[in-house]
């Protein structure tokens, strides 16, 4: 979908979170959770975020629904500072219920002594404002949005659900307080292939239907298959590279995106990075110099300018990556023969 004219929903700017100290201002050190991810979501967009565990993923995820104080950086929501909102207005602005996550494991983050009815009609208790006639027509249509019965599921439990049923009633609280944006932390990683197309095609048509905007989490892009607007995608605490997914699985701009995307073939078109060129053993130099481009000890292309990690580059219309090389990547012909370029400097480790 086209989103060039309308003003970003969540603008995230030079986000950083340290590990186990939840305060601002305390600098970063070596401990980063996350380091300085800038990124936007749009209006009724589907954003990808993708990257392995401890990527910074789930972190970026939980400081946007204020679960994680951030280090520094900013994270507007609406055109609302959320970083800086305190006390009653942070409260107040949780039980509102704009922006929603919804968690990967329903059968954990469902209380299984309530019923469907309670579950999906909790979040509308906790905003306040509607009597129980109003909360139920919502709870009601919430369920029918997510191609449930209400009368078949409203007096079951969660363990009397199948998996597929169980993340539509997850789904379905979270949509009931009408959000603009929803998080999903791998939402169909612990479903089969027709519930995981079910869910995939439900927040599909939610943001088509509803205009709200979401953020898919998950580990490799094959979960954004067919229904994915945009792609971020994070290495070690930090946001390698963004863009359309379309551009960004045709001509990826990082090295780390071009193993993503050969690790799913069916998704990946043409790359300028053939992938044994990045099919490189894991290494822990870029962890252990935090100055050190993020990925130069996995990376067959390392030069010496690779000793400074670089910032997001510029390749195209809302899609920069964090390679030195990125211009060439995303700009050199679309083929498989193409040549990567020659080394100009050092040698990353496992080099041959
Ligand atoms: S900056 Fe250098 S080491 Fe890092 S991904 Fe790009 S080429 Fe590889």
């Amino acid at each position: 979908m086209s989103t060039a004219v309308t003003a970003p929903l969540l603008r995230i700017t030079d986000l950083s979170v340290a590990y186990g100290v939840p305060r601002r201002g305390v600098g970063l050190g070596t401990g980063a959770a996350l380091r300085g991810a800038s990124l936007e979501v749009h209006p009724g967009e589907i954003v990808g975020i993708i990257g392995e565990t401890g990527s910074g993923k789930t972190t970026l995820a939980r400081a946007t629904v204020g679960l994680t104080t951030p280090a520094g950086g900013t994270i507007e929501f609406d055109g609302r500072d959320l970083t800086s909102l305190r006390g009653r207005d942070l409260r107040d602005f949780r039980r509102q219920g704009r922006i929603q996550l919804v968690f990967q494991d329903p059968l954990r983050s469902l209380d299984p002594d309530l019923t469907v009815a309670r579950l999906v009609g909790e979040p509308l208790e906790v905003a306040g404002g509607l009597d129980a006639t109003a909360r139920g027509e919502r709870t009601e249509r919430a369920l029918r949005e997510v191609g449930l019965d209400p009368g078949a599921v409203r007096d079951r439990r969660p363990g009397e659900l199948s998996g597929g049923q169980r993340q539509r009633v997850s789904l379905a609280r979270a949509i009931v307080t009408e959000p603009r944006l929803l998080i999903c932390d791998e939402p169909v990683s612990a479903l089969d292939v027709s519930n995981r197309n079910l869910v995939l095609n439900l927040l599909d048509r939610l943001r088509r239907d509803l205009g709200v905007a979401v953020v898919i989490i998950a580990h490799d892009l094959s979960s954004l298959a067919g229904i994915g607007d945009r792609v971020a995608v994070f290495y070690r605490s930090r946001l390698v590279e963004q863009g359309p997914l379309r551009e960004v699985l045709t001509r990826p701009a990082h090295p780390y995106t071009a193993l993503l995307v050969a690790s799913a073939p069916s998704l990946g078109e043409r790359s300028a990075i053939r992938p044994a060129d990045v099919r490189v053993d894991r290494g822990t130099a870029g962890a252990a110099d935090p100055g050190r481009c993020v990925f130069a000890d996995r990376c067959r292309f390392a030069f010496a300018d690779c000793a400074i990690q670089p910032p997001q580059l510029e390749v195209g219309e809302r899609w920069s990556a964090a390679c030195h090389l990125a211009a060439r990547w995303s700009g050199e012909a679309t083929d498989n023969t193409h040549t990567p370029p020659a080394h100009t400097g050092t040698r990353a480790k496992g080099e041959r």
